[in-house]
């Protein structure tokens, strides 16, 4: 039976996962990954923030990847609601906050391709090709104990497993959360005419209903419904499903062609009440799932990342126990502001959307009109967004760690 010991076993090759075995394996640290392989395949695409890109290239990663990328380079927001307050609309460009593209949006299976062949060249890694079934908690070390047989010893134990983490349940974390009435619907298209790297977001009082950028004339869908008009709307023949997403794009991109590849993702809203206990920090989905609103999901993820492989790292550096309970209790405390913030705006403005309460939707209008007329609140915002001044990691620095 194979036994590995490690001094960071990662569990979950999700991209999260990946992107810290990765991290700890460059930085000289003994990595074990644990990983199934995928079970179903992904045709979503992930928009990376400029700071998520900047970290997957100080990694080696995106060089990859990046043909495969289209960047981002104006976000444009439409009220498409019919209410009497309506915000007006707003066009962001990254030009004004001096960056070239706000980021990149990238196929999943293509950027799990480049994090997986870059994981396979690094010798300081070893993969499991397994599932966790547990995890045995010790004074000084955790054992993960694998399906097939193998176990790996470890002093920190870096939870990826999404959002059933049987890490976490190990750990004893528990988890917060609900389930919004709302379901994302995903898919590709083709389109007639470019979409000049501009990602459209309609706010319907259903949702949002958003157009990101891929390379060439195709574009990525997030198109958010009442969960009791989702099978409907997902079951729309290929046809059907081009003309109503002409219909509820105003034909801004011209004629549609749908791809195959539909995906259908109920909107729940999860958070651990702890990022981190008993030499297990958890990272990704693990930690903290939030409503595929704003694309701030995965761009969490790869900050939860690089936070626990740099603050390893230092531990490592200083001859210092890398799971010790001061590291895994400084990685929480550093995580928690960042989460719980982009959770609440990303509530907030979905929030703003559905509700008919005047005074919320007049907010939203207000704060765009704002956001719009005030040229330095709305660098500061922009900035923000790209790159949150108080979880800026190394590694989203261009810093290797
Ligand atoms: C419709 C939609 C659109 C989105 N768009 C964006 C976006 O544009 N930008 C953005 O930043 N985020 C976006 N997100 C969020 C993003 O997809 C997630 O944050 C991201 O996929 C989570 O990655 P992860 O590695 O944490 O988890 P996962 O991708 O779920 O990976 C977890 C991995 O762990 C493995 N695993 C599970 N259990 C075990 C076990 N016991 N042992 C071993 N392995 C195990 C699984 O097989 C899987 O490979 C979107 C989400 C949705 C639903």
């Amino acid at each position: 039976m194979q036994r590995v010991t490690a001094e960071v076993a990662v569990v979950g090759g999700g991209p999260a996962g990946l992107t810290a075995a990765i991290a700890l394996a460059l930085a000289g640290a003994e990595t074990a990954l644990v990983a199934k392989g995928a079970t179903a395949a992904d045709y979503r695409t992930t928009f990376l923030l400029a700071s998520s890109v900047t970290a997957l290239d100080t990694l080696g990663v995106w060089a990859r990847g990046h043909e495969h990328a289209a960047p981002l380079r104006v976000m444009r927001m439409i009220d498409d609601t019919a209410r009497l307050l309506r915000a007006p609309e707003v066009a962001f460009a990254a030009s004004e906050i001096g960056l070239e593209a706000f980021g990149h949006n990238i196929e999943n299976r293509f950027l799990l391709a480049a994090l997986k062949a870059h994981a396979g060249e690094l010798a300081a890694l070893t993969a499991i090709e397994d599932e966790a079934d547990g995890l045995e908690i010790a004074d000084g070390q955790v054992t993960v104990n694998c399906k097939g047989g193998a176990t790996v010893g470890a002093r920190l134990v870096v939870a990826a497993d999404g959002r059933q983490s049987r890490c976490r349940s190990a750990a004893g974390i528990d988890l917060k959360g609900r389930a919004y009435r709302q379901t994302a619907l995903t898919l590709n298209l083709g389109h007639g005419r470019p979409h000049r790297d501009i990602a459209t977001e309609f706010h319907t009082e259903a949702g949002p209903f958003t157009l990101v950028p891929l390379p060439g004339r195709r574009s990525s869908l997030v198109f958010v419904v009442g969960s009791d008009d989702a099978p409907r709307l997902a079951a729309l023949a290929d046809a059907d499903m081009a003309a109503e997403i002409e219909r509820r794009s105003h034909s801004i991109i011209g004629r549609i062609e749908v791809e195959p590849g539909r995906g259908v993702f109920p909107l729940t809203v999860e958070t651990a009440t702890r990022f981190a206990a008993r030499r297990v920090a958890l990272i990704g989905e693990a930690a903290h799932v939030i409503p595929p609103i704003g694309a701030q999901g995965l761009n969490l993820g790869l900050r939860d990342a690089a936070t626990i492989v740099e603050l390893a790292v230092a531990a490592r550096r200083d001859g210092l126990d890398v799971g010790a309970d001061g590291l895994t209790g400084r990685y929480d405390a550093m995580r928690r502001a960042d989460v719980t913030s982009r959770t609440l705006a990303v509530d907030l403005l979905n929030r703003s959307l559905l509700s008919d309460f005047l005074p919320l939707a007049a907010a939203r209008g207000l704060s765009l009109f704002l956001l719009d007329r005030l040229g330095p609140l709305r660098r500061a915002a922009l900035r923000e967004g790209v790159m949150p001044l108080a979880s800026q990691p190394r590694l989203m620095r261009g810093e290797m760690i």
